[in-house]
C-alpha cells in the first residue's frame, strides 16, 4: 500500500467523522456524548463491527474500549492481529439508549436507526476495502446476511457482503462476558474456531485483481 495511498483514505475517513459527528437523523444523535465513528488502520485486511457504542465508547468517542473491548483485543490477538492492524466500528455510530428514570441505559439498535446510519458503514467498507469483515453478534450479522441470520446456527459460515467483501459472524464479546460456568469455555471454543476461519481467509493469498498496481519512480 502506497503512501499517498494511506493519507487519502485517512483524509476520507476523517471527513466522513465529520460529517457523523453533526448527524442528527436518529433521536439518539441528540441524546449522544460523541459519535463513536470507528478507529484502526485504513488500510486494514479485517474489518470488524460491532453492534453500536455503549457508555464507556460514548465517553471516548472510541468503538470498543469498554470490558467488550478488552476482550475483542484478547480475541484479535488470539489470530495474531494486534487491535490497531484492524479497523473496529459498529453497525450505528452513536449509543442507543434507553431512559430507565434513573439512568440511561444501554439498548440494542433500532432497524431504523441501523437503516439511517448503514451509508456511514458502506461509505467505510468502501474506503477501507478490508478483505474480510467479521460481524460481532446477531444485531451486526443481521445488518448483513439479513433478518433471517441465526448467529447460533450460522456464525462461523462464510457470506457475501457489501461490495462482495465475504462477511462472517461470531459471538460478541458482551454475550461471552455474560456466560457463566462451563458455558464460557464452550462459547469461547467456539469463536476461537471462527476466528481462525478469519486468519486462514486472511492468509489466502492475494488475488492479483486487488492487488495495489506497482509505484516506479526513482526514489
Ligand atoms: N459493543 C459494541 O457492539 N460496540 C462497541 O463499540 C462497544 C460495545
Amino acid at each position: 500500500m502506497s503512501l499517498q495511498e494511506r493519507a487519502s483514505r485517512e483524509r476520507e475517513l476523517q471527513r466522513q467523522s465529520a460529517i457523523v459527528a453533526q448527524c442528527r437523523k436518529c433521536g439518539i444523535g441528540a441524546t449522544r456524548r460523541n459519535s463513536v465513528y470507528g478507529e484502526g488502520d485504513p488500510c486494514a485486511t479485517l474489518m470488524v463491527v460491532g453492534e453500536g457504542p455503549g457508555e464507556t465508547e460514548d465517553k471516548l468517542g472510541r468503538p470498543f474500549v469498554g470490558r467488550a473491548g478488552e476482550l475483542l483485543d484478547k480475541m484479535l490477538l488470539a489470530i495474531g492481529l494486534p487491535r490497531e492492524d484492524v479497523f473496529i466500528c459498529n453497525t450505528v455510530k452513536c449509543r442507543p439508549t434507553l431512559d430507565t428514570g434513573s439512568r440511561l441505559a444501554n439498548r440494542a439498535p433500532t432497524p431504523d436507526e441501523m437503516r439511517n446510519c448503514r451509508p456511514y458503514l458502506d461509505e467505510q467498507i468502501a474506503i477501507i476495502r478490508p478483505r474480510v469483515i467479521l460481524a460481532l453478534g446477531a444485531p451486526a450479522a443481521k445488518s448483513f446476511m439479513g433478518e433471517k441470520f441465526s448467529i447460533t446456527k450460522q456464525r462461523g459460515t462464510w457470506f457475501d457482503g457489501p461490495s462482495g467483501v465475504p462477511v462472517i459472524a461470531t459471538f460478541h464479546p458482551a454475550y461471552i462476558l455474560r456466560m457463566t460456568g462451563g458455558a464460557i469455555a464452550e462459547v469461547k471454543r467456539l469463536v476461537f474456531s471462527d476466528l481462525k476461519k478469519v486468519r486462514a481467509r486472511l492468509d489466502e493469498p492475494v488475488a492479483e485483481a486487488r492487488k495495489e498496481p506497482e509505484q516506479h519512480s526513482l526514489f
